[in-house]
């Protein structure tokens, strides 16, 4: 099996869901492996506030490169997995784009898509959320025109008066939302306080209100929360939803947390025989990464799967959007390809 990749900064449109005070970009790194005369894409997305970098995603790549071209076929995907999970205790996007290189590979290999291959099943169009970020008011309200198609919308909370920013956004649309507090709350009263008041607003989710560490408060939040909880900031990988004990009622399962479609299944399996609910989110992917995310759908409760939405210059088709919802279509793989020219 050959490994090649490459380096790739993700520009974000402007000014649609990009905040004056927030970042232009994102690098990402995209792989490729080819295996018996067919190539699986896969991305590692390296938003800055995650910790790895695209010297250190290289690093694990050459680390994992020996590995990759001992393999002849068949190989078990599973296996080849746990061998690159091995090679360090981090690196989860890195491990990620390895992940869904190798989905993709065995998919063209079979001829089938991810969610056949996995026996989930093709998901109807699915609603998702898009994210309008903290800005002045003008911004918001040129944003909220600018998401029409969207059915949902979520919002970065944990300014220091976000009641005033609900209040604000109610102004300018009845949507459903999907609040993303970024462990910016610290007193338990005031976010169970907060999630009655938000629940007569029409806010659906709550995600991450309490930093990680609150482990206690947040359990005794979510006891009463008339808002479902989510984990983010709390939970990346399996071993971390195997300690949530009552913590949140449900989880955001993220790719680049969680290693891959691989984990993920795991986790999404865990959260269904313990009664958590599934979001599946993404960092700020391309079309690559999200369209391998949204192979899962038919599994999810919610999908915040906007992010390829975000870039004007994305190098991958995979994934459509029509009516704020999330169409699959009907490639083998992740459902992705690069565009020609962009890429490799
Ligand atoms: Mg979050």
């Amino acid at each position: 099996m050959q490994l090649s990749y490459q380096p790739y900064t993700l520009q974000f449109k402007h000014p649609f869901g990009v905040s004056s005070n927030t970042r232009k970009e994102t690098p990402s790194v995209f792989i490729k492996l080819e295996a018996g005369g067919k190539t699986g894409y896969g991305e590692a997305c390296l938003p800055a506030y995650l910790g790895e970098t695209v010297d250190g995603t290289i690093a694990f790549f050459e680390k994992a490169r020996p590995l990759l071209q001992a393999i002849s076929l068949p190989f078990s995907t599973a296996d080849i997995l746990n061998a690159t999970d091995g090679l360090s205790a981090g690196n989860n996007a890195a491990k990620a784009a390895i992940d869904i290189a190798l989905h993709d590979l065995a998919g063209k290999m079979s001829n089938k898509p991810f969610y056949e291959t996995a026996n989930i099943g093709k998901s109807l169009p699915m609603s998702t959320s898009f994210t309008i970020g903290i800005d002045s008011p003008d911004k918001i309200a040129q944003k909220i025109s600018e998401a029409a198609d969207f059915p949902v919308l979520k919002i970065k909370a944990g300014t220091p008066d976000d009641k005033a920013l609900i209040t604000l956004i109610r102004q300018f649309t009845a949507k459903p939302l999907y609040v993303d507090v970024n462990q910016g709350w610290t007193n338990k009263h005031m976010v169970l306080d907060m999630s009655h008041w938000m629940h007569e607003q029409d806010v659906i989710l709550l995600e991450q209100p309490m930093p990680a560490a609150m482990k206690e408060e947040m359990a005794w939040v979510t006891a009463q929360s008339p808002v479902p909880t989510i984990a983010d900031e709390s939970v990346k990988r399996l071993k971390d939803l195997e300690h949530l004990n009552g913590t949140f009622a449900g989880v955001n399962i993220k790719l680049m947390k969680c290693t891959g479609l691989h984990e993920a299944l795991k986790m999404i399996a865990y959260c269904r025989e313990n009664h958590l609910k599934v979001l599946l989110g993404c960092m700020a992917e391309s079309s690559c990464a999200t369209s391998a995310m949204a192979q899962l759908m038919k599994l999810a409760d919610y999908i915040d799967l906007d992010a390829p939405q975000l870039y004007n210059n994305d190098p991958f088709s995979g994934i459509s959007y029509k009516h704020g919802k999330v169409w699959l279509n009907d490639l083998p793989g992740i459902g992705a390809e690069p565009l020609a020219g962009q890429l490799f």
